[in-house]
């Protein structure tokens, strides 16, 4: 779960990056948050990943109170948190199975969890038979999904996906969204944050829409009718 009571963010130089934003996102949620640039949603996200503190408010993530979350203790926050970037992140020397195996490789999971978790995932995500690719040698969509194989591999309670999109082609914008949309229906939360009008009216669900740092609209959006 993910609330924020009352948050507000001023940069060092004077900037008023959010206002007042009062959040919850429940457990096994999929939400949409849009803004124009420069409407706070980085400062949203960094929020939430405890990388940076508000001026005022209260956070609380995965169960973590951030507010008196110590910096030794941040990384038990992040292995709850699967993160997905716009432009992928991927290793570009490492094949499509290592940059997987690297997330659990880091957190000294046992070799014989490694085996079985990752062609899991790959398969998850439609991608067993591109294991020992490069990236390079991968679609936009596919790399996309090698990220989002990492975001899941740790078994996050929350995906937070930044413009997961913003990279890719129309098909395969569909396709990510579609994959996100798989993901949370096994009871992941998913926080996608996307500028792109269109996805978010194609699959309707909620939508948080923040302006000038402040939330201005919190509710249900229906899906566009196919006919349309
Ligand atoms: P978005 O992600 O929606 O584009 P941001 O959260 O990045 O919005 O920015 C919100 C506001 O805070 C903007 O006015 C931006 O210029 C400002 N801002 C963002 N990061 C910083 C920073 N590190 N220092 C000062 N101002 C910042």
């Amino acid at each position: 779960m993910v609330e924020l009571r009352n948050v507000s963010v001023t940069y060092s130089n004077g900037t008023d990056a959010l206002n007042d934003v009062s959040l919850k996102i429940n457990d096994g949620e999929f939400a949409f948050i849009v803004g124009a640039s420069g409407a706070g949603k980085s400062t949203l996200i960094k929020l939430m990943l405890n990388e940076i503190k508000p001026n005022s408010g209260r956070i609380n993530v995965n169960g973590f109170n951030l507010n008196k979350l110590k910096k030794s203790r941040a990384h038990r926050l992040r292995r709850t948190i699967g993160f997905v970037f716009q432009d992928f992140k991927l290793i570009e020397n490492m094949n499509v199975y290592d940059n997987v195996a690297f997330v659990l490789r880091c957190i000294d999971a046992p070799g014989k969890y490694i085996k079985e978790r990752v062609p899991g995932v790959l398969d998850l995500v439609g991608l067993a038979d591109k294991a020992e690719c490069k990236p390079s040698e991968l679609s936009g969509g596919e790399q996309q999904r090698v990220a989002i194989a990492r975001a899941i591999v740790n078994d996050p309670k929350l995906i937070i996906a930044d413009e997961p999109t913003g990279n890719l082609d129309r098909g395969y914008k569909k396709e990510i969204v579609e994959l996100l949309k798989a993901i949370n229906s096994f009871g992941t939360t998913v926080l996608m944050v996307t500028h792109e009008q269109d996805i978010v009216r194609e699959y309707g669900g909620r939508l948080i829409t923040l302006q000038d740092g402040r939330i201005v609209f919190d509710g249900p959006l229906k899906p566009r009718s196919i006919k349309e």
